[in-house]
């Protein structure tokens, strides 16, 4: 729904880097009767704009892409698994469990490795040459020294990015490092604020928008997300995302899936499934994904603690 301002007046409303105008909006209570949430990252229409207070109300939510919990983002299109390789060093189950916990989401993946300059190239080739077996394409980075930012930036471009991580590896410090210089940090106290405007002007002057405010966990846990805007176009959760993976999304059956070297074995093969419907690849017959892929050690690992958790579930 585009709204009905003329172009000239929204050129005058438009932000200071032509990305559209903020305004503080109260949810309308019929949403929240049929408890739908408002997300960061949600694309709403908007309505009942008072253009000279930046004031509005959002009517609707539209259908979501994605749904991100940890942080809570909807239509989070990029998850960036973050490792340093040094203090902490990069642990392969770890690195594994992290790569597993973001494949579940399907959304895309890039993994990055950080504190570059506190290694030898010996090691940072290692390390690439691993991963690219494992199906990725890391990003080799350092906060400290600025390098990599570059292609950090083109790979998170144009898109709605999380950085996941165990703790230490600098996902704050790179935040930081990514975040647009311009950006002029959002004031949306919208819990301050009534439930309801009355009078439902809406139809005369609606739009479409992101939000990008303030999200909360419920009453006691309300816990800020902001979405920032990145100097190469895009933006990024400033809060990072999940740094104990649960897998409980992950079941015995998509687990396998959940691995690039595995997708890549089924894509190649015809036909493209292993005889058994049902096939955990542990030799069964028919079975197209050999045990000879480095991490089948991890997948075995993995699938027994997820076995384990689903006879008590
Ligand atoms: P987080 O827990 O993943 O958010 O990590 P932080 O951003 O808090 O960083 C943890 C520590 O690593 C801090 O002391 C940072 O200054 C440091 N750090 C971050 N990036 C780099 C880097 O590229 N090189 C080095 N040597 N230290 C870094
Ligand atoms: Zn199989």
């Amino acid at each position: 729904v585009e709204s009905q301002k003329s172009d000239e007046e929204h050129e005058k409303h438009e932000g200071h880097n032509g990305s559209g105008v903020e305004l503080l909006c109260v949810v309308r209570n019929l949403l929240k009767k049929i408890k739908r949430r408002v997300l960061v990252g949600d694309k709403v229409l908007v309505g009942s704009i008072d253009w000279n207070d930046r004031r509005g109300v959002i009517e609707n939510v539209f259908e979501r892409k994605t749904e991100v919990i940890d942080p809570p983002v909807a239509n989070v299109d990029h998850l960036l698994v973050l490792f340093s390789l040094d203090q902490p060093k990069p642990e392969e189950f770890s690195v594994t469990r992290f790569l597993v916990e973001a494949e579940s989401t399907r959304i895309p993946v890039t993994l990055a490795l950080n504190k570059a300059e506190l290694v030898d190239k010996e090691t940072v080739s290692l390390w690439k040459s691993k991963l690219r077996s494992w199906g990725y394409e890391p990003i080799i980075c350092s906060v400290e020294t600025k390098t990599g930012l570059d292609s950090l930036r083109f790979s998170l471009r144009d898109q709605t990015s999380v950085i996941v991580g165990p703790s230490g590896v600098g996902k704050s410090s790179l935040i930081n490092a990514l975040r647009s210089e311009h950006f002029r940090f959002g004031p949306a106290e919208v819990d301050d604020w009534p439930n309801s405007i009355s009078g439902s002007k809406w139809l005369e002057d609606q739009r479409v928008g992101e939000v990008s405010a303030r999200s909360g966990r419920g009453k006691h846990t309300t816990r800020h997300v902001s979405l920032l805007p990145l100097s190469g176009g895009g933006y990024i959760a400033d809060t990072p995302g999940f740094n104990q993976p649960s897998l409980l999304k992950v079941t015995k059956q998509s687990l396998a899936l959940c691995f690039p070297e595995v997708r890549k074995i089924l894509s190649e093969s015809h036909p493209s499934k292993c005889a058994f419907s049902n096939c955990l690849h542990l030799g069964e017959p028919g079975c197209l994904v050999k045990p000879d892929w480095e991490r089948y050690q991890y997948y075995f690992q993995l699938l027994d603690e997820i076995k384990i958790r689903e006879e008590f579930q």
